[in-house]
């Protein structure tokens, strides 16, 4: 018989689409997950309807469209300060979560060791096995700095890569520029990669954007991740984006043409027409609208009986429920998409080991004002109901 044993056996299927796929089934306003329920910019999608008519149908050139890339180029220097060639830096992927395993397949070899800060984004660990390193896992607390103590001690001569998300998904941190010292002196000390996922770089409510990248030392070991799912509001375009040294870059592109060719082109299009365009003003417009949004959603889970800690940053808020049942976080998502109607992840996803004592889940608040308002008229009746 065939079997299917590889390195996926070593990871569990994502728990995020298996609470949309519930929040289908019950009917839920699905804060579960992070993708958008409003349209992008009217002139991204004029842009992309142009760029379909005009004949930009078939492959770009498989690292990019040289108009996307020197787009990319222009706004790392106005927005991250650095300086890139679109030639040499700048690679296009299909969305963030390319650049990611593109990136780690090129540089890192079975039997190295990632660093990956516990919570995580899903896709870190499973990432680094499919490359057949391992993931070590160092925590990173909610509501207090970094222990680069503990951090240090995580290194060790396996040690080829960390993994940076700032701003947090999910915890909502936005690094501070000590902390990113901090990590980058250890890298320098381990000869290490810093591959940082920026995705959520304009999504800012508290402190500044430090890129790693941009700090002493860091450019020839920093490989920049980012994209135009979450600034554009545009997820399913699939179109991201990795900032690296040359040599870095040459190996990542190898990988990039074998997973995938080359992002669709007339979406590259429209999206360098966005990064070109749109007027630096947009960017604090938009963070600002989820601002608010993170006000009214933290609010109303605070009055319900929610403990949480206001993100910094992205658009996630990690909730304790402790005040309101006492059951095991996957239950208590369950519990909430059938009795309340409103879908949630369940903390445990963003962990390694599920842990009896966890009471949390996940809100996302990417949704428009009208939605939240009606999630959060939903938890407070179950809220009522439970007290
Ligand atoms: N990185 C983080 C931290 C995310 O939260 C997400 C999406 O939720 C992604 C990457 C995926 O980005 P993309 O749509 O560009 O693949």
């Amino acid at each position: 018989m065939i079997t299917t044993a590889s390195r996926v056996s070593l990871f569990t299927e994502s728990v995020i689409r298996e609470m949309t796929r519930l929040a289908l089934e019950h009917n839920a306003v699905n804060l579960a997950q992070g993708f958008p329920d409003f349209p992008a910019p009217a002139e991204l999608l004029a842009a992309a309807s142009r760029a379909l008519a005009e004949g930009h149908n078939q492959y770009a050139i498989t690292w990019g469209s040289p108009r996307l890339r020197e787009a990319i180029a222009e706004k790392v220097r106005w927005f991250n300060g650095i300086e890139a060639d679109p030639e040499r830096n700048v690679t296009v992927t299909c969305g963030a979560t390319e650049a990611m395993i593109a990136t780690l397949l090129a540089t890192v070899n079975p039997g190295d060791e990632v660093i990956v800060f516990e919570p995580f984004y899903e896709n870190y660990g499973p990432d680094a096995i499919l490359c057949g390193a391992r993931p070590v896992y160092v925590p990173m607390p909610l509501d207090g700095p970094l222990d680069l103590e503990r951090l240090a001690a995580a290194f060790s001569d396996r040690t080829r890569a960390i993994i940076v998300n700032t701003p947090n998904n999910p915890t909502g941190r936005v690094l501070s520029r000590e902390e990113l010292q901090g990590i980058a002196a250890l890298c320098v000390r381990h000869g290490a990669w810093a591959i940082t996922d920026e995705i959520y770089e304009h999504i800012r409510y508290e402190g500044e954007h430090v890129g790693l990248a941009a700090l002493p030392g860091m450019r020839e070991r920093t490989v920049v991740v980012s994209g135009a799912s979450k600034t554009f509001s545009i997820t399913g375009w699939r179109v991201g984006w990795i900032l690296a040294p040359p040599g870095a870059t040459a190996a990542i592109r190898k990988v990039h043409d074998f997973l995938t060719v080359g992002a669709p082109a007339p979406l590259q299009d429209a999206v360098a027409t966005a990064l070109d365009e749109l007027p630096r003003g947009y960017y604090e417009q938009m963070s600002d609208a989820y601002r608010a949004r993170r006000d009214l959603l933290c609010g109303a889970l605070t009055r319900a009986g929610f403990r949480l800690v206001p993100p910094q940053g992205a658009y996630y808020v990690l909730a304790d429920y402790g005040a309101l049942a006492d059951e095991p976080d996957p239950a208590f998502a369950v519990r909430l998409v059938k009795e309340a109607g409103v879908a949630t992840v369940p903390a445990s996803s963003f962990f390694r080991a599920p842990d009896p004592a966890r009471r949390v889940v996940r809100f996302a608040f990417c949704k428009t004002e009208d939605v939240l308002a009606a999630a959060a008229e939903r938890i407070a009746t179950f809220a009522a109901g439970r007290r």
